[in-house]
């Protein structure tokens, strides 16, 4: 954090070092932790108080006793951070403890940069952030044209971008660094710091959407992750969720908004086969329970002690890529944003290929959307052992046109087959949820494919898209691109900002 906010407002830096030696000699604080800078109103807490100090930007109503609430401007002590929830200590202005718990830990700002404590500069400075979260923060009503935040991309390979609002639609400027550390948007000029920079797009024109106005003003997030909540006993008695409407079913399984504990949102898949092996399932969710990744759904509990079985997972409020795509949100999203998507799908595939996992039925019904656009891969791992018994006995349910020809023919499942497939849902993406191979039967498909046959670039789709699609269908599964790599280059093959170079 130190080096950030060097890198972001070196006029703090001072202030920033000055609460440092205001440490006790003995109790300094560790790494990445800063005792905030003095300041009159409200008072902080003594500085020999361990940790950051951390401000409530909203109030938040815990759902569960291990949960904490609070109100906006709550002061809060953090004990540790594992993911999205930090558990954490309130206190008040004496620095007394007023509750521990779990808090959503993008609820709170350090007050060391809150706006308080080093004025208006920093209100632009929104952290770790993909293009959608800025856009669905800066298209708030409350924002006016021209209202800015500057992020860094939740791509490695970004680096910091500046959004702006501009009038219907958001524009996002890739930040660059050049040979000497200096940060530009523009050929020129250059500038020491993102400070500077922001101080000069106020005062001058920047090509497409004018002077900056002012920082965007922050949306309060939805918690919806559970990670915090799951202990190491998953499995739970039906008798503590709740059913609600159903958001969607298919061959295997009945999907149920729900909730646990009458007060936590969940989704509760109910797997229709009720002879399944149950030693067999539990091994493969203690399996699933270790893969964790911001583009994987997160697995919550299980019902195991009579069928049918329940899968309870966190609930995507936009529900299935397919429904988003082919829906009015969907059909607006530009190439930019539908690459990006791609690029998501792509991220959470390649953490399943190096863990060795394969999906076995990835595509667009088997991804899930959330709020800001965040699309996780659903439904990994209990393929084989949900799925595969109805592929033996009816054929019709064989995703045929999701398939690898190898995994049809042979059985022979890999990362591979997945990428094959995933070359399937960037065609469903790119058509707006389009279906595959159109005209053709199932058998059909599968006969063609093996003949060398491919789909041809659909309408509007970029080239350098559909020469990804097709590595991912190359006949020999050794071919194919690894997910690593698809990840890599759907970062870096489209520049999501605007022509900024
Ligand atoms: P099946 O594998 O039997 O086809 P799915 O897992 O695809 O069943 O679920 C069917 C539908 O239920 C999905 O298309 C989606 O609309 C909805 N759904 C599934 N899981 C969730 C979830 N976690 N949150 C919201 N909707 C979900």
């Amino acid at each position: 954090m130190d080096g950030c906010m060097r890198r972001v407002c070196p006029c703090l830096v001072k202030l920033w070092d000055r609460g440092k030696k205001d440490v006790p000699a003995g109790d300094d604080p560790g790494e990445g932790e800063v005792v905030a800078p003095p300041r009159k109103t409200p008072p902080l807490p003594p500085a020999k108080e361990k940790g950051s100090i951390y401000v409530a930007l909203w109030a938040f109503e815990a759902r569960h006793e291990e949960e904490l609430s609070f109100e906006t401007g709550d002061m809060f002590n953090v004990l540790s951070r594992d993911g999205d929830w930090w558990k954490a200590r309130k206190i008040d202005t004496n620095g007394r403890v007023l509750g521990t718990g779990f808090v959503p830990n993008n609820y709170l700002e350090r007050a060391d940069v809150s706006v308080e404590s080093v004025g208006f500069f920093c209100r632009w400075y929104f952290g770790t952030m993909n293009r959608f979260e800025a856009q669905e923060n800066l298209m708030s009503p409350d924002n006016d044209n021209g209202a800015f935040l500057i992020r860094e991309s939740d791509r490695d390979t970004v680096g910091y971008v500046l959004s702006v609002k501009s009038s219907t639609r958001v524009k996002h400027f890739k930040v660059m660094k050049d040979d000497s550390e200096q940060f530009h948007i523009e050929p020129s000029p250059h500038f020491s710091t993102l400070l500077d920079l922001v101080e000069h797009y106020s005062n001058y024109s920047l090509s497409g959407v004018g002077r900056l106005g002012k920082p965007c003003k922050r949306k309060k997030p939805e918690p919806t992750d559970l990670n915090h909540l799951i202990k190491d006993e998953w499995e739970l008695p039906k008798e503590e969720f709740s059913l609600e409407e159903e958001l969607g079913s298919g061959f295997f399984a009945e999907v149920y908004r729900g909730r646990w504990k009458s007060n936590i949102n969940v989704a509760i898949k109910i797997i229709k086969n009720s002879e399944l092996n149950h030693q067999e399932f539990v091994r493969e969710v203690e399996m699933l329970k270790r893969l964790r990744h911001r583009h994987l759904i997160s697995l919550f509990a299980v019902c195991t002690e009579s069928p049918p079985y329940y899968i309870v997972t966190e609930l995507m409020e936009k529900g299935s890529l397919l429904q988003f795509l082919r829906g009015p949100e969907g059909q607006h999203q530009d190439i930019v944003s539908l690459v990006d998507m791609g690029a998501q799908v792509a991220d959470g595939m390649s953490y399943l290929e190096e863990n060795n996992c394969i999906h076995r039925d990835l595509a667009a019904r088997n991804v899930l959307v959330g709020e800001g656009y965040i699309c996780k891969v659903a439904d990994f791992g209990l393929g084989r052992i949900i799925k595969e018994p109805f592929y033996v006995s009816e054929d019709k349910k064989i995703p045929y046109k999701w398939s690898a020809p190898e995994a049809i023919s042979h059985g022979k499942f890999s990362s591979k087959s997945d990428v094959w497939s995933f070359g399937v849902l960037l065609y469903e993406i790119i058509t707006f949820g389009g279906n595959p191979y159109p005209g053709f039967t199932l058998k059909e498909v599968f006969e063609q494919v093996k003949d060398g046959y491919r789909m041809p670039c659909p309408t509007k789709c970029p080239e350098f898209l559909y020469k990804i699609m097709m590595e991912c269908w190359s006949a020999e599964p050794e071919n194919r691109p690894t997910f690593k790599l698809l990840k890599d280059r759907m970062d870096t093959c489209i520049t999501p900002y605007e022509d900024n170079n």
